[in-house]
């Protein structure tokens, strides 16, 4: 699955990894080959289009994060590009409705698709991993051989099938499916449906007509994977006419380019449940997204690191601060990165908004002065210090003061507010960081 995609793309990330700093021409080249590959993969026009798109918009807009190259960033962020094309909003691999016994499965799709090897693999499979009882049938009436071949799957899985009664209609043995799985205390009946070669009418009408009588609780689409963009199509013709509730992609054991498992749920909405890879009856898989988009990339270990170092850079600053508060040391480098905090929880109305019962003190506050320019302002002052003065505020008398004020553009009071704050704030910290709830002040740091 996905071989060549997967060799392209890393053939573009292999480039930008050599890369210390990427020039916005950087990324756009490096974009500009992930569509080729992509559309090489068949994954359909739109759909290329639109990743390329959101990832260079997410490129664009990201700081830069220390001790990741820019080119992991950009990894990452076309990793997570792929989880969200191949799961839109949520990963539903493997998970089938079938509460509420006998639980109808319909199993519908075009001949030769795979769909019969499908049916057995999944009664399987809920038969050993979900311990279910599981009856199968055969409703494809024109083809005997069919029939036949459900039966002896259903032997070899070791699943009851449905006893074969020639001259029956599709829906005259759905009924009689669902009767036998009611009052044979089963917990699911698979519905194998007819295929045909292409779409036509009276097949549409047929599996419509079965539909209605046994209101599945799972319609799944059983289509070739290696039809790339013809899987796509069906599974929106089937989507339309009949509604399906998920796909099923087979022989992707064979199709090294992937493209129609990348399309499917970004132009059918609907999800890839599970992947057939190859004729064995064990040889079906829970399709997942972020596994596969992994797989793709065969770069998981840069997607962690680069998740790792997000997350390590903030804990260890957390770290550093709570340290140096538990020793007393608050100083105006302290107090600035406090500020930015704040700033980054969207100025003094978010972090007011984020406490109970603080939004009813939001006039007051902005009465006196403490708007979201006040936080800007503070930093002005705290920049306009000297290194020493930020490291040591104590050093402030009139002079210093005057000029940092001035340096700032401020009044002298405007500073002495600063100071009286970062004085409370001071032996607040230490206080805080005496009581060592280092919980408490991972918490307050966001
Ligand atoms: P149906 O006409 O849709 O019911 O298709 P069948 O279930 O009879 O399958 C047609 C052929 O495809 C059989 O030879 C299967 O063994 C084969 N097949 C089904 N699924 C897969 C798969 O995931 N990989 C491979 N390689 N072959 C498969």
């Amino acid at each position: 699955m996905f071989e060549t995609l997967s060799e392209r793309l890393s053939g573009v990330f292999d480039k930008l990894g050599k890369q210390g700093a990427l020039s916005d021409e950087d990324v756009k080249t490096a974009l500009r080959e992930v569509r080729v590959a992509l559309l090489e993969a068949d994954v359909s026009l739109p759909v290329a289009r639109d990743f390329v798109a959101a990832v260079q918009e997410k490129a664009t807009g990201q700081a830069v994060t220390r001790s990741v190259t820019p080119g992991q960033q950009v990894v990452k962020i076309v990793h997570d590009e792929l989880v969200h094309v191949l799961a839109g909003d949520g990963d539903t691999a493997g998970q089938l409705k079938i509460d509420n016994p006998p639980a109808p499965i319909l199993m519908v799709g075009l001949q030769g698709s795979g769909k019969t090897t499908t049916t057995a693999k999944l009664a399987k499979r809920l038969k050993e991993k979900s311990g279910k009882r599981v009856l199968m049938a055969s409703l494809d009436v024109n083809r005997p051989a069919a029939m036949e071949q459900l039966a002896v799957l259903g032997v070899q899985v070791g699943v009851d099938t449905l006893p074969i009664v020639k001259g029956q209609t599709p829906v005259e043995i759905a009924r009689r499916a669902k009767q036998q799985a009611t009052m044979g205390g089963y917990d699911v009946y698979m519905l194998d449906t007819a295929g045909r070669l292409s779409i036509d009418e009276a097949l549409m009408a047929e599996v419509e007509a079965v539909r209605d009588v046994t209101s599945p609780r799972e319609t799944m689409l059983v289509v070739d994977g290696l039809t790339g963009q013809d899987a796509v199509h069906t599974a929106e013709n089937f989507d339309a006419r009949i509604g399906i509730s998920g796909v099923v992609l087979t022989r992707m054991d064979g199709d090294g380019r992937g493209g129609a498992a990348l399309s499917m749920r970004a132009v059918t909405g609907k999800p890839i449940k599970f992947v057939g890879l190859g004729e064995k009856l064990d040889a079906l898989e829970e399709f997942h997204p972020e596994r596969v988009a992994g797989r793709i990339l065969g770069m998981g270990d840069i997607v962690s690191l680069v998740e790792k170092a997000q997350e390590t850079i903030e804990a260890e600053q957390a770290e550093r601060m709570m340290k140096r508060f538990q020793k007393g040391q608050f100083n105006m480098n302290d107090l600035k990165s406090q500020i930015e905090q704040m700033q980054k929880l969207g100025g003094m109305e978010g972090v007011m908004g984020m406490l109970p019962g603080m939004k009813k003190m939001s006039k007051q506050v902005e009465a006196a002065g403490m708007d979201d320019t006040l936080l800007k302002r503070q930093i002005a002052l705290i920049q306009s210090m000297t290194k020493k003065e930020r490291a040591n505020p104590q050093l402030l008398q009139a002079s210093r003061k005057k000029r940092i004020a001035k340096g700032a553009g401020l009044e002298v009071s405007e500073l002495n507010k600063l100071l009286k704050m970062h004085r409370q704030m001071a032996d607040m910290m230490k206080k805080m960081g005496k009581m060592g709830k280092k919980g408490m002040m991972r918490g307050a740091l966001g």
